[in-house]
């Protein structure tokens, strides 16, 4: 966990590399999405000629989120010029959102890292385009006990035999397999806190589903990218400004109907208005398809409904703090607490290595994250400074306190989408297949092989580009 010595994206691999289950074990080579053909692509700049055909082609994207923004782009640079997207906000960006706290002080309420920046596309965007990133380390961490006394981390020697067992019994919950563990080593009361809240860390604030909805089967590992992660100094948003140049984006047109059982594809808004279009990619996160809140005529397959039940949304929150001056240590970037409830209100982020300003953002995944969205603002600033408070003894009031509510945003109804307890990761690349030649999907949760990241959902809009460009030849 945050403080454990070892990081939350590192350590799975390095636990499963300790144990010997490299890639050659078949669990792992399922999980991997080899072959899903959801390989990653350079990020494209030559433009190419239009062809007529491409010209006269009329497509809609629903959403303006990375995927949607990235298709946008890719459609453009393949000579269709003629691309409308539909937003149900009054913003772009979707789960990317950069907002402010105090005097216009830039805080991420989404997506805040960049994943591995060799290959990354989304690195290859901020590069190109001059955009300040600044290095991240999940080990410059503290950890707290339930005390407030500064806690050792966790048996590193022993992640290997938990990892083992998890692999061994994929069926299991990571919850279950923690039993079996527990008891095997002999782990004594405090033990099991440390381990739970390093479990947390480690999958809970992953996925944002609690260990006992959590399969090892769901752990993210092939999907991460080489190199260091990285945050943006000024804020996530400037990869969507950047995608969004000269695009036409129609905000506050939330798409409630789609007809595709013609020659082409009617598209209706919740007002009424219909948008014709010869081909349609629908890039709104798996929470929204879900819930049903859009309605396809013909129904969707069969096999795409199974996908849309059988994956899940996990739930991530945040709680950002500004307060006057940072009454703690500036240069460490985690501040892990061990409690009693673990995983709750467990992780720290100071934002004073980024952005040189006192702000701290706290983290709730899964159930206790879905459950605090109910709390009113107060009362989440007060259980936030009630957990600073155990670390730090006396704490200021903050002067300003930013929540976000992924649970119930009815454009996303989730943060991002996790494997649950015995779903196949196959299951993604079911999301990933176009209905017929006018319907297209793309998304996070339609990346068989990055989902829940911004560079998954960026290539899932390329993607989805290049199948339309290639049945036009
Ligand atoms: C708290 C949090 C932290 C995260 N941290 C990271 C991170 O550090 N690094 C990382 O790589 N990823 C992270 N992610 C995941 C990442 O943000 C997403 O995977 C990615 O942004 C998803 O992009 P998308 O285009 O698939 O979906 P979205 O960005 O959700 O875009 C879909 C768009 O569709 C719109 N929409 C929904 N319904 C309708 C409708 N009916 N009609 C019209 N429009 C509609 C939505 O408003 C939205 O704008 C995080 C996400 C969250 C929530």
């Amino acid at each position: 966990m945050i403080g454990s010595g070892l990081n939350r994206r590192g350590f799975v691999k390095g636990g499963v590399a300790a144990a010997g289950l490299a890639a050659a074990t078949p669990l792992l080579a399922a999980c991997s999405g080899r072959g899903s053909g959801d390989t990653p692509v350079a990020a494209s700049t030559t433009v190419a000629a239009s062809t007529p055909v491409a010209a006269s082609e009329r497509i809609v994207i629903v959403g303006a989120g990375v995927a949607a923004l990235a298709a946008a782009d890719e459609l453009r640079i393949r000579g269709f010029d003629d691309v409308t997207l539909l937003e149900a906000r009054d913003r772009i960006g979707g789960r990317i959102w950069t907002s402010s706290i105090g005097d216009g002080i830039p805080v991420e309420l989404g997506a805040t890292w960049i994943h591995g920046i060799r290959g990354n596309p989304v690195y290859e965007i901020a590069e190109s385009n001059r955009i300040a990133t600044v290095g991240s380390d999940y080990d410059n961490a503290v950890l707290y006990d339930t005390d407030g006394r500064r806690a050792s981390p966790v048996d590193e020697g022993l992640w290997p035999d938990y990892m083992r067992l998890a692999y061994e019994r994929p069926d299991e919950s990571l919850r279950d397999v923690f039993e079996e563990f527990a008891s095997a080593n002999g782990l004594d009361t405090d033990d099991r806190l440390l381990w739970l809240n390093a479990l947390s860390s480690m999958f809970e604030h992953e996925f944002g589903a609690d260990l006992s909805d959590v399969s090892i089967m769901a752990y993210d590992g092939p999907s991460e990218m080489r190199g260091t992660d990285v945050v943006f100094v000024d804020g996530y948003s400037q990869i969507v400004d950047v995608l969004a140049a000269g695009v036409d984006i129609r905000l506050n047109h939330p798409v409630a109907r789609i007809d595709h059982s013609g020659p082409s594809v009617e598209v209706e808004t919740q007002s009424g208005s219909v948008f014709t279009a010869d081909r349609v990619i629908v890039t709104v996160p798996l929470g929204v398809l879900k819930a049903g809140s859009i309605s396809f005529a013909p129904a969707l397959p069969a096999s795409l409904k199974g996908a849309i039940n059988a994956l899940d949304m996990g739930i991530l929150n945040r709680t950002c703090l500004l307060f006057d001056d940072a009454f703690w240590d500036t240069d460490v970037e985690w501040i892990g607490y061990a409690g009693t409830q673990p995983g709750q209100w467990s992780e720290t982020l100071n934002l004073y290595p980024y952005i040189s300003q006192p702000v701290l953002a706290m983290f709730n995944p899964g159930s206790f994250g879905a459950e605090i969205e109910q709390y009113s603002d107060s009362k989440l600033a007060d259980r936030a400074v009630d957990t600073l408070k155990v670390i730090f003894g006396d704490v200021p009031e903050p002067r300003e306190v930013l929540s976000t509510r992924w649970g119930s945003d009815p454009w996303t109804r989730g943060s991002y989408s996790y494997l649950p307890l015995g779903v196949e990761f196959d299951t993604y690349r079911e999301m990933s297949k176009p209905v017929g030649e006018r319907l297209f999907f793309a998304g996070e949760a339609t990346h068989s092989r990055f989902p829940s990241t911004v560079h998954g959902a960026l290539l899932s809009g390329r993607r989805a580009a290049r199948q339309i460009s290639g049945l036009l030849g």
